[in-house]
């Protein structure tokens, strides 16, 4: 990694003005696209709270406008619905480019159908989208945060996970669409940097949870917790052996904003370094929200990842940044957000 870019942007986005009673920093203007999405709230929520001016762009094809709806009226909220596919004309100082339409659940129903047409979408989202972003942030100098992810690594054969393994991706699976999309943009990024000196930071974000996911988009953590809310049984896919590391939404905020206000270009693993099959995992959710609940096994999809556990040495070294929250402290602190969400959808519904 080395210290990059363009050295009149050097001096807006050096200085942290996180720690109090260092010298006032110039307010930024940041954008987040995606902003009202899942991660990206919590990211617009932790800009705006140090005093930042952000402006979401969001087509709410995953986002939800109450994810953010406490920040309208705020004189430093602006919020555009656009589709990041179309090209976009503003004045920055920094881009955190999250908008990505990533949603299992499509899978699922008329797999020929959907797998097609959500891939067409993925594609030229991820693909068209970053491009736009990238010519914005070359246009007028601005900072680039692309959240890549670790399904980059695909099926690894490298265990844990470093930033310098390739990957084992299926390129023509029925999963590809999303993690080849991801790695075009990464390349793009890096074009984008060697290419135009555009100053980029690189994300692999390994699986994240919190309040305000997606309630059905059938992520592993929102499908049991919400299973055991509702007093279903947790669907287990597969033997329910294979592992991943999950990651409690606020680690990751810290570690976007760590990694864009840093000198590194990355990539950087932000995960959370424990390990848990999913059998363990609904033995935790089992502990946190319901003694009761059982579980059901299923098959499971295509191309599964057996394992994934991040490395964070590096992020470790480089950025300053660990996870502190651990799975069990992580998962009640989404409870009462989704006891009140499923409560108001079964309250729409009349039961
Ligand atoms: P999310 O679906 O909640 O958020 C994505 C947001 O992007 C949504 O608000 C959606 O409406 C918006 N969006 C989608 N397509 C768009 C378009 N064409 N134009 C404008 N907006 C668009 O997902 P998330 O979990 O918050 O993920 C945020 C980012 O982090 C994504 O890039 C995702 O790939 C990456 N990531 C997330 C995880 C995780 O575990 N949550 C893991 C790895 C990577
Ligand atoms: N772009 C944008 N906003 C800008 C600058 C560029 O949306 O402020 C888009 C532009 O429409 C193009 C993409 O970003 O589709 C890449 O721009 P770049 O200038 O790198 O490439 P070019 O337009 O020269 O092909
Ligand atoms: N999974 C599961 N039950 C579910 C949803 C997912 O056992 O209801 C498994 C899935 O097969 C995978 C793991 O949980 O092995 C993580 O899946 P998720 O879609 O959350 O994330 P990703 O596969 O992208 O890491």
């Amino acid at each position: 990694d080395s210290k990059d870019g363009i050295s009149s942007d050097e001096d807006k986005s050096s200085v942290s003005g996180m720690i109090p009673g260092e010298i006032k920093r110039k307010r930024l203007r940041i954008v987040v696209t995606g902003g009202s999405g899942f991660v990206g709230s919590h990211l617009v929520d932790k800009l705006i709270g140090r005093s930042d001016e952000v402006i979401v762009i969001d087509n709410f094809f995953t986002g939800r406008k109450e994810n953010v709806v406490h920040h309208f009226g705020d004189s430093r909220f602006e919020f555009i619905r656009h589709d990041v596919v179309e090209p976009i004309l503003l004045e920055v100082d920094q881009i955190y480019h999250l908008a990505c339409p990533a949603s299992p659940v499509h899978y699922k129903y008329n797999p020929v159908k959907t797998i097609i047409s959500f891939f067409v979408f993925d594609i030229s989202t991820n693909v068209m989208g970053t491009l736009n972003m990238l010519g914005l942030a070359k246009r007028i100098g601005a900072r680039f945060l692309i959240t890549s992810t670790s399904e980059v690594y695909g099926d690894p054969l490298e265990h844990p996970q470093k930033e310098t393994y390739w990957g084992n991706v299926n390129p023509i699976g029925e999963r590809s669409c999303y993690d080849e999309g991801k790695r075009v943009s990464e390349t793009l990024a890096m074009d984008y940097h060697r290419g135009a000196g555009v100053e980029v930071r690189i994300a692999r974000i390994f699986n994240t949870y919190g309040p305000r996911m997606c309630l059905d988009d059938g992520r592993v953590v929102s499908n049991f917790v919400a299973q055991a809310i509702r007093k279903q049984p947790m669907t287990v896919y597969g033997d329910g052996k294979q592992t991943r590391s999950f990651q409690y939404v606020s680690d990751l905020v810290d570690g976007l904003v760590a990694l864009m206000e840093g000198e590194h270009v990355g990539p950087f693993n932000l995960g959370n370094p424990g390990e848990f099959t999913m059998l363990e995992l609904a033995e935790v959710v089992k502990e946190v929200i319901d003694p009761s609940s059982t579980i059901e096994f299923r098959p499971n999809t295509a191309d599964d990842p057996h394992k994934r556990k991040p490395d964070i040495t590096k992020a470790k070294e480089l950025l300053n940044w660990e996870p502190k929250i651990s799975l069990k402290e992580g998962l009640p602190r989404m409870v009462s957000d989704f006891r009140n969400r499923i409560l108001n959808e079964d309250e729409g519904k009349g039961t």
